[in-house]
């Protein structure tokens, strides 16, 4: 470094240190102390990198190339040259860190660029006709660039939720045959364009524990028995890495932050010890997303160069892993949220860090804790934000400019970035102090919660036969989601209005011409239960933030959540209450129309939470409590206008459970608390129901049935009722829907399908105790789609009474 940055060769340097070494007095004094000061700062200079940046681009550019060239609207070519583009200015916008990250940038993600590398393409893609490329998006979606929906295409990859993030990543598949083979080429090439853009590049890949452990094994196999014909190629993928001049490799091992079981363990230690250290390039383990606890040692012990922790979520573990690594090795601390859009308190690092650095010296690094895949891009988009929130706040760019300031700090002194510590300062006393933060009332109202406020009158069996008293429902009785079919002339009504284009009563009207079709239609079908439809809402979570204080929206926060999809989460900053009533109008109005019951359709605290970027100042549990109460103010009056039903959507509950099991229960405490809160304010006569899309919550029912909903409805199609098993060993004591068709197919169930799958359910649950509707939301789908669907599931209800009846 010295020789590079100061010009002077090596045997001078050599003389310098002999010198002093002899301890004889060096010739020339002036050039000897000169020398020694950049040797000792040599010694003591923080490294700076990044572990991953967003690959979307500001303005979504990745998105749109993606969706062009699926369209057949743009060549091959054109979407490498933008992907080419994005990653140039990307590495340029890093260049304050000491080495950018290469291998971060995927056309859809990166586990699925994983599968690519190592040559594992589920066999129904494999003899397809076609580039790398397009056989790539055939696994990711199904189907190829230009192909329409209707093709007889082998069905996509499975998609999960990356660890606890609500990026989603294309499940790996394997079997006992799985065979691997390198195909490194897009990787080296990343290598050389950013090396030859003059960046120091550290490759990122994915380790080969990880990367089994994301998959499923479609057999019954074992798949850390793959681990033995891994390893050979990840050899030598570091070898070539090695022979690209690429120094440091960054191997992401984000398990380490799991309950792992002795197998995995094992795995993980004999993997690095197969990673030669003479043929490969310098290891960085890095994890994230947590603490490594039990497997801390594990993580220090082994045959690697460097551990990066993320100290956002254990900065308790640092002083731990400093006594347990070797003193050759690297620590990383990602000390910038990568998960989160709020600035950091510098001057509390700082002092923090001080004390580890003068330890480490040059053997710290600095990082944000995770890649920044999970932040929007630049803060300097937004140019119609609050300018008070705004300076609160810092995006992807934003966070490296922090990590930057850190180590001028800690290297050069504080002097050095005086200014910009200043502002810092400035903008977190501005958070601390702000009025638009806390609201005395919000927090009164918290203080007083009575010890009832999350009970129920009476007991689910006594306060149900309120209830039947009350809306005489068929046994089996049908009902939907929420949302009907968002058409393009509702967007555009939505838009127009937006941009006001046109005016709020047509706006209003246009609306409600909307609700009243809705209605008709679910009168023409025969359902039982009734909803508006929800044409008014674009978003379930940014609808209702949009009418609470506490929330506020960025024009550009956009996050992937998988492929070209992005979401573009609201941020909530400061104590949470409602004005007004938010969806009353609307609900009486629909409710006006029909003699059978509306549904009153909310989205419920959790999920409001879960889908939101959340404040830092206060814990979750508290926000989402906010949020609760909030919410049962309009529960409150959607009863007081006389509705009778009302749905809590809970989408989103799910999402939040914390990665360690250990750590669930509380979570789900004050979860389902916050949903009670909401909840059950209201008389016995009220209904309340709750939905919840994903099939998987075996492991969680004794929550859901703390929730104490009247009726929850359930994905179930998908898993063929599979999820219902939960029942045999628990009994569920209120009602359920077991959704009883694929919303997100646009196939129309058959009416013997639906009433094979509530047979199914039947066993399980009483007939009395079940419901029938599909198993999410409509929005998505077309008119011409839903009302046969619902024909039949109609037709099937009716089928399943008379056999009811007949016992
Ligand atoms: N009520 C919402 C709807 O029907 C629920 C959406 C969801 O569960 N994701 O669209
Ligand atoms: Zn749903």
């Amino acid at each position: 470094i010295i020789q590079h940055r100061h010009k002077v060769t090596v045997q001078q340097h050599a003389v310098v240190f002999l010198g002093k070494n002899r301890q004889k007095p060096f010739a020339n004094n002036m050039l000897s102390n000169y020398y020694t000061t950049l040797y000792l700062e040599q010694k003591m200079t923080i490294t700076l990198h990044n572990l991953g940046f967003p690959r979307i681009g500001k303005k979504r550019e990745l998105k749109f190339a993606l969706e062009d060239y699926w369209n057949g609207k743009i060549t091959q070519a054109q979407l490498q040259q933008t992907a080419s583009a994005l990653r140039q200015q990307h590495w340029q916008q890093q260049n304050k860190m000491n080495w950018v990250p290469v291998g971060d940038f995927s056309f859809y993600d990166h586990v699925l660029d994983t599968s690519f590398l190592l040559g594992n393409i589920p066999a129904r893609f494999a003899n397809e006709k076609s580039n790398t490329l397009d056989q790539y998006f055939s696994v990711a979606r199904g189907r190829s660039a230009g192909s329409q929906s209707s093709c007889h295409c082998a069905h996509a990859g499975e998609m999960t939720k990356w660890f606890n993030s609500n990026y989603h990543y294309i499940v790996p598949e394997f079997n006992q045959n799985t065979e691997f083979n390198l195909h490194a080429e897009n990787l080296l090439n990343q290598v050389k364009e950013a090396q030859q853009q003059g960046h120091q590049a550290k490759a990122v890949i994915l380790s080969p524990v990880s990367y089994l452990w994301l998959g499923k094994s479609k057999d019954a196999s074992n798949r850390l028995d793959l681990l033995e014909s891994l390893l050979p190629l990840y050899r030598q993928l570091l070898q070539q890495l090695r022979q690209h001049g690429v120094e440091w490799v960054q191997i992401d091992e984000p398990i380490l932050s799991l309950e792992l079981d002795k197998a995995w363990k094992n795995a993980i230690e004999k993997t690095y010890r197969q990673f030669n250290t003479a043929e490969r390039p310098k290891l960085l383990l890095t994890t994230y997303f947590g603490s490594l606890q039990q497997n801390l040692p594990l993580a220090c012990q082994l045959n690697i160069d460097g551990l990066h922790l993320d100290t956002i979520n254990a900065p308790n573990e640092v002083s731990q892993a400093i006594t347990l690594l070797d003193n050759n090795k690297v620590l990383s601390l990602g000390v910038i949220d990568g998960r989160n859009i709020w600035k950091a308190d510098l001057e509390k690092l700082i002092e923090w860090l001080d004390p580890i650095h003068q330890q480490l010296g040059s053997r710290l690094w600095l990082a944000p804790s995770c890649s920044l895949l999970h932040v929007p891009v630049d803060l300097n988009s937004e140019q119609h934000m609050d300018s008070e929130i705004k300076n609160w706040l810092a995006f992807a760019i934003q966070k490296l400019d922090e990590l930057h300031i850190l180590a001028q700090a800690l290297n050069h002194g504080k002097e050095s970035v005086r200014q910009a510590l200043q502002q810092n300062r400035a903008a977190m006393k501005d958070k601390a102090n702000s009025g638009k933060i806390r609201n005395p009332k919000v927090q009164q109202r918290l203080k007083e919660l009575p010890d009832k406020a999350d009970k129920r009158q009476s007991p689910y069996a006594q306060r149900s036969q309120s209830q039947r008293q009350r809306f005489h429902l068929p046994l089996l009785a049908t009902t939907t989601i929420g949302s009907f079919p968002q058409t393009a002339e509702i967007r555009q009504a939505r838009k127009a209005w937006r941009l006001k284009e046109i005016s709020h009563q047509d706006y209003i009207t246009l609306m409600k011409k909307e609700i009243a079709y809705c209605i008709e239609q679910q009168e023409q079908l025969g359902l039982d239960v009734l909803v508006h439809g929800e044409p008014e809402r674009n978003d379930m979570v940014e609808y209702f933030g949009q009418q609470l204080n506490g929330y506020t929206f960025s024009e550009f926060g956009w996050v992937q959540s998988y492929g070209s999809r992005c979401v573009k989460p609201p941020i909530i900053y400061g104590d949470i209450n409602r004005p007004q009533a938010m969806t009353v109008e609307w609900i009486e109005y629909a409710q006006s129309l029909s003699n059978k019951p509306v549904k009153g359709m909310l989205t419920g605290p959790v999920t409001m939470l879960n889908w939101s970027f959340v404040r830092n100042d206060q814990s979750r549990a508290q926000t989402c409590l906010q949020l609760a109460l909030a919410i049962r103010d309009e529960v409150l009056d959607l009863e007081q206008a006389g509705i009778g039903i009302i749905q809590i959507d809970e989408a989103a509950l799910r999402e939040g459970l914390p990665l360690r099991k250990s750590e669930w229960n509380e979570y789900l405490d004050w979860a389902t608390y916050s949903f009670r809160i909401c909840a059950n304010g209201v008389q016995d006569t009220t209904q309340i129901h709750t939905h919840m899309c994903y099939s998987e919550f075996n492991d969680i029912i004794d929550a859901i049935a703390n929730m104490d909903a009247d009726v929850i409805t359930i994905e179930t199609a998908r898993s063929d009722m599979e999820l219902l098993d939960v029942f045999d060993r628990f009994n569920y004591p209120n009602e359920i829907g077991p959704g009883v068709y694929d919303i997100h197919s646009p196939n129309i169930p058959t009416v013997e399908s639906i009433v094979a799958l509530i047979d199914k359910a039947g066993t399980r649950i009483p007939a009395e105790r079940l419901w029938i509707n599909p198993d999410c939301g409509l929005k998505t789908r077309k008119w011409e789609e839903v009302i046969p669907a619902l024909q039949n599931m109609v037709k099937a209800a009716q089928i399943l009474r008379k056999k009811v009846q007949k016992g």
